[in-house]
């Protein structure tokens, strides 16, 4: 981190201004030009608060050289790190695919999507039972009910379950969930994001709809910090201008997270486009783009879907998708 300090700042100010940085454990290296002094800062400088020191009326600006999330960074992990969902591992050449519905609805679809999925070559089954809705009107999940109904379909298929957490009350609820999901809405819902920390369960955490890949990253690094490191990075597209699509799917996002971060990383076609036919296009171009899996919404009657029907996918187009993406990892990796 670089500070450049205002013209006409004293010998002493400079001085006890260092003293304070070296309290903080950081090396000081100051360099005096003709007319601007540079305080250079060596360490940990992750725990600095930027505001706090452009507020000093001594200082002119302040500029961060390395990233602020230390846990996550791949700079002092190099390797891909991998997620270990009760024997199916994501990340580090280990690919999978999450579907199922938006929410769990009733025992018979649920069940019937989560046996479909499974012979297409699906690992792990989606399902949300608590929903976080744009309107308090709509279907708000079957909840606890929801989460038993998932346990069930877990029974009969053995497919590990991923559904969303909203709030921290509901946390011994999700006892024998297998991954914790925290989505769009409630990436930067810092208290949640400490507790979800506080467990040891794999968590899939969602980029919110106006979020930077830095503020996805300072999210996971959050849980990071409160200890559990097992998280998966999820990029679901985000709020732009263009209003064809329900979101914008940012695959740029894929390579640049791989390279910033050794977590892995898994692309949602289905809240990205908002649209059942642009699922297919965008799981393949997710899965060219390097993406460790894939979360897709299907659903086994996306017309009377109580949540999501528009962009869910049958079970037949699962099965072809998935085919697809096979062929194209095939290729990537020949
Ligand atoms: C979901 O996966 O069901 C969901 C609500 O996604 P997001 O948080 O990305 O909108
Ligand atoms: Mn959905």
């Amino acid at each position: 981190m670089i500070a450049v300090l205002r013209q006409g700042v004293s010998q002493e100010q400079t001085s006890s201004l260092c003293d304070w940085f070296k309290t903080m454990g950081l090396q000081v290296h100051i360099s005096e030009g003709e007319y601007q002094t540079i305080i250079g800062l060596i360490g940990d400088t992750s725990k600095i608060d930027i505001g706090l020191l452009e507020g000093l009326s001594i200082i002119e600006s302040v500029k961060r050289i390395s990233e602020p999330f230390k846990s996550a960074n791949r700079k002092f992990h190099a390797d891909d790190s991998v997620v270990d969902i009760n024997g199916v591992k994501i990340g580090g050449g280990h690919f999978q695919m999450i579907a199922g519905p938006c929410s769990v609805e009733s025992e018979s679809q649920i069940i019937t999507v989560a046996e479909a999925v499974k012979k297409s070559g699906a690992s792990l089954l989606r399902g949300g039972a608590f929903k976080p809705r744009t309107s308090p009107y709509d279907f708000q999940g079957l909840q606890a009910e929801g989460l038993t109904l998932l346990l069930e379909a877990r029974r009969r298929t053995g497919l590990p379950i991923v559904t969303e957490l909203m709030n921290v009350n509901h946390l011994p609820l999700f006892e024998d969930v297998d991954v914790i999901q925290i989505g769009a809405r409630n990436m930067q819902n810092f208290e949640l994001l400490k507790e979800v920390g506080k467990t040891n369960k794999p968590v899939l955490l969602k980029r919110g709809l106006a979020n930077t890949i830095k503020e996805l990253l300072m999210s996971a690094e959050y849980i990071m910090a409160s200890g559990n490191e097992q998280i998966i990075i999820c990029e679901r597209g985000i709020r732009t201008f263009e209003t064809y699509t329900r979101n914008t799917l940012d695959l740029s996002a894929v390579p640049m997270l791989h390279r910033l971060t050794h977590l892995p990383v898994v692309v949602d076609p289905s809240h990205a486009t908002g649209m059942s036919w642009l699922v297919e296009p965008m799981a393949m171009a997710a899965v060219a783009a390097g993406a460790d899996g894939l979360m897709v919404e299907v659903h086994n009657d996306p017309e009377h879907a109580l949540c999501d029907g528009a962009q869910s996918i049958t079970p037949e187009q699962f099965d072809r998708l998935a085919e697809r993406v096979r062929k194209i990892r095939e290729v990537i990796h020949s």
